[in-house]
């Protein structure tokens, strides 16, 4: 599996293309730069067949309604997050232009309960890792040691919860969830660099007043 990450926007959201040999691509969080993400899919000649969203903030969503013209395929988000993020000016951010949600003709619910997921040939498991927004899921893949985030956990930081559905005692809830992950667990933040969740458990603070050390 490849692994593409392509920050975008003014706060770099990390737009995550997951691709295989057969040219299929995942699209995860195409927040902005909807230009940039499209040369490169077509630069690499992939078949989009899906669009995993972590969660429903305006920096993780606002490409998707170019990008799904170009490359039509269904889009994915948990209940909680798509009950607003698409339609509701306030929850999100108000001055940002949000996608019009009939340019995401294809979005569905998903995620209700934590498990295996697949998307064609991708399979990974879904977690439900609130605090930062009340529907954000991380996307798991065990045998490739790998974990796509969103904006629960950073290098050295968390997702800030004083937005509409934070919480940060969930938060906390979540991130001991992600402390039982095998430390060598890759980890693809929204934001920022990667880093491992044995990297965090040694040095993030909030990470380690989450799990009381
Ligand atoms: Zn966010
Ligand atoms: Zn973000």
């Amino acid at each position: 599996m490849d692994i593409k990450i392509i920050p975008t926007g003014m706060i770099q959201t990390n737009c995550v293309i997951l691709s295989n040999d057969q040219k299929q691509a995942l699209i995860i969080d195409p927040g902005a730069d909807a230009d940039e993400i499209q040369a490169f899919i077509l630069k690499k000649g992939l078949t989009v067949i899906g669009y995993p969203f972590t969660h429903g903030h305006y920096d993780h969503i606002c490409a998707i309604g170019d990008i799904h013209a170009a490359c039509p395929a269904p889009c994915w988000m948990h209940p909680l997050d798509l009950a607003w993020a698409f339609t509701s000016r306030n929850q999100n951010l108000p001055w940002y232009r949000q996608p019009d949600p009939a340019t995401v003709p294809d979005i569905q619910k998903a995620w209700e309960k934590d498990g295996p997921f697949s998307i064609g040939p991708f399979e990974f498991e879904t977690l439900f890792l609130p605090g930062h927004s009340p529907g954000s899921v991380a996307f798991y893949f065990p045998k490739e040691h790998l974990l796509i985030g969103g904006d629960v956990l950073f290098k050295g930081s968390v997702g800030r919860t004083d937005l509409p559905g934070g919480d940060t005692a969930t938060l906390f809830r979540s991130l001991r969830r992600l402390a039982k992950l095998p430390p060598q667990t890759r980890v693809l933040s929204g934001h920022g660099p990667e880093t491992t969740i044995g990297d965090e458990l040694r040095s993030n603070p909030y990470m380690r007043q989450a799990l009381g050390a």
